[in-house]
């Protein structure tokens, strides 16, 4: 017998268990009948495709019993089992980093939130929340040896040899209190008609049921057992078979989560190529949809035999929202990964997956516009993605992503916009930055806000690639406001007296600051404030040099700001007239400073920003 400790994260991934789900105890059922369904459908899988396995004959199923004096409840599998090794890797670490990155981002507070938790699987462990120790008894498929697993959840583990008829796993939890309400044969048929109806196996249930003569008098009792999940692939079906509800609780199932899906997506092509697709928008992001290991949420089956649930190729990438199934008949049971990605049926349902996919998304925009704010609040970055890498389905997408605006509160799309432009306007304009909230007080807004010009308002990271890669929509342009020269667009006819009167000014502010900027110039732009920053036609923006910068690609600093002036505000009107150098070099570099400020932009020396300040405001 050999003692092993839990990986840290175990532990304190069983804390967050014990903490946030003590009220969904009952999820421990639904997590341990999914392993065993994955267990068998491993062994399916190789059964069917590989040479080795091909000889074993098997009838796939889980099996559930109980004992209540006993205290125990057991679930079995015939699938895959699990070697040593196995059961060190598998049951006292935790494989996915998705997760073990997620643990770790988790403050204390988390901790009593348990949608959070909720929107990850969380496995095995669970089934600590009703047991005082868990022994599991497993023996791989193709090996002699089976093993005996042990543990009280508290730190540690203990593994030693042990026998067991067939391949498959047994989970026996010894019950504690708060779990003996599950040695029932009621209850536990209830979890599994409510969270595992749909596993493609046999779930059967044992139990021991009393036997009463013609007076009613109890005189024994007898061991029975009973198929109690009715294993319907859903995704099979015909619609008009399906209700709604039918379609909700599939979800939920598959998705692991108790919320609603946005939107339902069944599809069943005939003809040349035969599939059937069932895809869920769910209504909250995935947690770990940014991360890059995030776990796919589309599963292959062919013929109704489960595949993988770990092809992130099965769509674009942008599309990883997506929960559900891809079902197919045409596809060969053995299919590798590198056959997939090359395979002309894959391809098929792949393109035709997509472009169903964007034009009920589009249908929902205009169906039902506050539902489609929705989708737009979790996934619009995602669309962002695919106008950057899916450049055949571009028109669709355009039609899809939704922008904040200075004209409206909500989102509005780009058609939305060309509704609202002025007479003779022929540009879209957008400023990026890096939140909202700062981009809505931005002094470069102050001219779009005088002629009545509607800005968007884009805060993402990737809008600074994304958003000026759309180059034209409809008859529109879209302009950077950030941009000098914006004023031309306005034909705010320059000023030559004023150039003239501000020169020594402007010349003075370029002298004093140097190469901190690319130029100095008056600008028409501004209404209330005195100076901003500006970008020359074709220099990549700040924040896109920072964003360059945070994936290592330094090349990019060192490309400066042009440093625009306000003549008609009070700062350089009193600039004009003072001869201070010393008081003209202070304000020339609180202007820039102020200007680079309210952009979130960093100062190189912020500490020489408030002696300067600090000087202006003594003097
Ligand atoms: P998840 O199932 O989400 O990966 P779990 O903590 O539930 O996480 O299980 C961890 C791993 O233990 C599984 O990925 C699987 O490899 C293994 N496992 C659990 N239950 C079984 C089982 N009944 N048969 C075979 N392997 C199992």
């Amino acid at each position: 017998m050999a003692t092993h400790q839990f990986q840290t994260e175990v532990n304190q991934l069983l804390d967050l268990i014990i903490h946030s789900l003590y009220s969904h105890r009952e999820v421990f059922l639904r997590e341990l009948v999914s392993n065993a369904s994955d267990a068998v459908d491993k062994l399916k899988y190789l059964n069917l495709s590989d040479e080795r396995y091909k000889s074993l004959s098997f009838e796939p199923r889980i099996d559930i019993s109980f004992d209540r004096e006993a205290k125990t409840l057991t679930v079995g599998d015939n699938g895959i089992g699990m070697s040593e090794a196995d059961l060190v890797d598998s049951l006292g670490t935790i494989a996915r980093s998705g997760t073990k990155e997620f643990l770790s981002h988790l403050g204390d507070d988390a901790r009593k939130n348990s949608n959070l938790i909720g929107r990850f699987g969380v496995g095995f462990y669970s089934a600590f929340m009703v047991s005082e120790k868990i022994e599991v008894i497993t023996r791989k498929a193709g090996e002699d040896a089976a093993w005996l697993w042990k543990s009280d959840g508290k730190g540690s583990y203990e593994i030693e040899e042990s026998a067991r008829d067939g391949q498959g796993t047994t989970v026996l939890l010894r019950l504690n209190d708060e779990g003996l309400e599950y040695a029932n044969r009621w209850r536990l048929e209830e979890l599994v008609r409510k969270y595992s109806n749909h596993i493609a196996y046999p779930i059967i249930l044992h139990f021991v049921e009393d036997e009463y003569d013609d007076k009613g008098k109890k005189k024994g009792s007898k061991a029975k057992d009973e198929r109690i999940n009715s294993a319907a692939a859903l995704w099979t079906r015909p619609k008009s078979e399906l209700t709604e509800a039918d379609y909700v609780d599939f979800y939920k199932n598959i998705a692991d989560t108790e919320e609603d899906p946005l939107l339902t997506i069944h599809t069943r092509a005939e003809g040349t190529i035969e599939y059937s697709t069932l895809f869920f928008v769910p209504s909250k992001a995935p947690f770990d949809i940014f991360h890059a290991d995030y776990r796919p949420g589309v599963k292959l089956y062919v013929h109704r035999v489960f595949i993988t649930d770990d092809e992130k190729e099965l769509l674009p990438t942008y599309l990883r929202f997506l929960r559900g199934v891809i079902d197919s008949e045409d596809l060969p049971l053995n299919v590798s990964r590198e056959i997939l990605q090359q395979n002309r049926v894959m391809t098929n349902i792949r393109n035709a997956s997509v472009k169903k996919v964007l034009s009920e998304l589009k249908d929902l925009s205009t169906r039902d516009p506050d539902r489609y704010g929705k989708f737009a609040d979790e996934f619009n970055r995602l669309i962002k993605e695919g106008l950057y890498s899916d450049y055949g389905n571009r028109e669709t997408l355009l039609e899809l992503v939704r922008f904040k605006s200075t004209a409206v509160d909500g989102w509005t799309s780009l058609a939305d916009y060309g509704i609202r432009v002025k007479d003779g306007q022929k540009a879209i304009y957008y400023l990026t930055g890096d939140s909202e909230e700062r981009l809505r007080k931005s002094p470069l807004l102050e001219m779009y806000r005088k002629e009545g010009i509607e800005v968007l308002l884009c805060s993402d990271e990737i809008d600074e690639i994304v958003v000026p890669s759309i180059g034209k929509f409809g008859v529109f342009e879209l302009k950077a406001a950030n941009r000098a020269g914006a004023e031309d667009d306005f034909g705010t006819a320059k000023d030559e007296a004023k150039e003239k009167e501000y020169k020594p000014v402007v010349d003075k502010i370029r002298k004093a600051l140097g190469e901190r900027v690319k130029d100095v110039r008056l600008t028409s732009r501004l209404t209330e404030s005195p100076s901003c920053i500006v970008m020359d036609a074709d220099d990549p923006s700040l924040q896109f040099q920072q964003l360059m910068k945070a994936m290592g690609r330094e090349g990019m600093a060192g490309i400066k700001p042009i440093l625009e002036v306000n003549g008609d505000h009070a700062i350089v009107k009193r600039m004009a007239l003072s001869d201070d150098d010393r008081l003209a070099e202070d304000t020339a570099f609180v202007l820039l400073g102020q200007a680079l400020l309210v952009e979130g932009a960093q100062l190189e020396d912020p500490a020489d920003f408030v002696a300067r300040l600090n000087r202006l405001l003594a003097s």
